[in-house]
């Protein structure tokens, strides 16, 4: 099929190699070259199509972007004027994961932009087949794209309309792409000017954004957003909680999802609305992921001998080689050791106020290191924060599934696939009163953490 790209046209559809359209009488081939088979896509900007390019000896698919303005005079001028512009612009983002610009033109009063066509499904679609995205998924889409963004940023370049549904997963590959520069709907908008025509998705959008002045960080506010609704499946709109002014985006985490307090933190300072509490730039989050977790509030373990003597090679070994059950098991031993009791006593809540910090620390980075934050004491005591210290969701979140039974009848899952924070399990928690021994552990964590915070 060949579509007829002209506005007013009653029946677009025409046969594969008409040159001028059989209801309009308007040429077929734009530039001579790229045909319309269909349009996929209707904004404020203006529509998209599905294109071939008969230029090329396999007529290969790409897209067409055509502007809508209404513009005249003085106006006019400057939409033309900005489009040039822009489109100049567009053509300096040579990366990998940004789609090619292959031409823009003006025709039949007109602007048009023609795109690589990036084969694949956007986050969108891929959150509609298969739901919310882990917290492993959400690093991964931070660390893919924080540096397209950078690139972007560096050449003075704001996207301006970041959300799931402008972020592809390019097939075959995997890797992500940005497409939908907001460059098409901000000409647009100037030629509305008058019209309060706003650029970029609401949902997403950054305050100062929708107050008409996006900046660099404003990108990085919408990631951000992207990330929460991705996490949570619940519309940024119902996320941000207008009473207390704050994203309330941990309260809807699905069961069995936890966050590491390091991905939790990175989340929060990109989703805060003063400009100056956000992070300023891409390369200021990529530090913030590549640097040790919670620098600020840990020391690094940087021995494996602690100072009450325990010698934790053999756990790190263990965890290295993804030994998670044996792993499990010599953890309860040194939790022993570190409270000089026994190997195989059972521990209980009134004993972890005097845990010492160091090994319930290094018990929890070794964990937490080798299953990259999967499993460890942290996540446990943030899923059990994210449940409201309610000890039954907290078991339900972590797959354990009996709530009140002892570790003996336990059924536990000695692989990475378990839930988050299923591991380590309570093995060591003695007595009938589990949920008052987790809560203990858990407190000791914060107050630990803490401790060392104001060190
Ligand atoms: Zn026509």
């Amino acid at each position: 099929m060949s579509f007829c790209t002209n506005l007013g046209c009653l029946h677009p559809q025409n046969p594969d190699t008409s040159q001028f359209c059989a209801s309009c009488g308007k040429p077929l081939l734009l530039k001579d070259r790229y045909r319309s088979l269909h349009q996929i896509g209707r904004g404020g900007f203006g529509r998209t199509f599905l294109a071939v390019d008969e230029h090329l000896p396999n007529k290969s698919k790409c897209v067409i972007k055509q502007l809508c303005y209404p513009a005249t005079g003085e106006n006019l001028r400057r939409v033309v004027q900005l489009f040039r512009q822009e489109a100049v612009h567009l053509n300096e983002l040579q990366h990998r994961q940004i789609p090619q610009l292959l031409a823009h033109f003006e025709q039949e009063q007109q602007f048009y932009l023609v795109e690589e066509l990036i084969p694949g499904q956007s986050l969108a679609q891929e959150f509609q087949e298969k739901g919310v995205f882990s917290a492993t998924e959400i690093w991964q889409v931070l660390k893919d794209l924080l540096p397209v963004l950078q690139f972007v940023h560096s050449r003075q370049l704001i996207h301006r309309d970041i959300k799931p549904g402008n972020i592809m997963r390019r097939y075959p590959g995997q890797d992500l792409v940005l497409i939908d520069f907001g460059v098409a709907k901000q000409i647009t908008a100037t030629a509305f000017l008058h019209t309060g025509t706003t650029i970029g998705s609401p949902e997403y959008m950054s305050p100062e954004q929708t107050r008409g002045k996006a900046v660099p960080a404003s990108d990085l506010y919408s990631l951000g957003v992207t990330c929460i609704y991705l996490l949570t499946g619940i519309s940024p709109f119902d996320l941000f909680d207008v009473t207390s002014d704050r994203w309330a985006w941990r309260d809807y985490l699905p069961g069995g999802h936890g966050v590491s307090p390091h991905l939790g933190e990175i989340l929060d300072k990109l989703l805060q609305n003063a400009l100056s509490q956000r992070y300023q730039s891409a390369t200021e989050v990529l530090q913030a992921i590549n640097s040790d977790p919670q620098p600020a509030r840990k020391k690094p373990v940087n021995t494996l001998i602690s100072e009450t003597g325990v010698d934790y090679h053999q756990l790190r070994d263990l965890l290295a080689g993804k030994k998670w059950q044996q792993a499990d098991q010599v953890t309860w031993a040194v939790m022993c050791q570190a409270l000089s009791k026994p190997v195989g006593s059972y521990l209980f809540s009134s004993e972890f106020q005097r845990f010492p910090c160091e090994d319930l620390q290094i018990i929890d980075e070794l964990w937490t290191k080798y299953s990259q934050g999967h499993f460890g004491f942290s996540m446990q005591r943030q899923i059990y924060e994210n449940c409201d210290r309610d000890f039954g969701r907290f078991c339900a979140a972590v797959g354990w599934n009996i709530p009140h039974s002892t570790a003996l009848t336990q059924k536990l899952t000695f692989h990475i696939s378990a839930p988050t924070g299923h591991l380590p399990s309570h093995l060591w928690a003695g007595g009938t009163q589990l949920w008052r021994h987790i809560g203990a552990l858990a407190a000791r964590l914060a107050t630990c953490y803490d401790v060392v915070e104001i060190d």
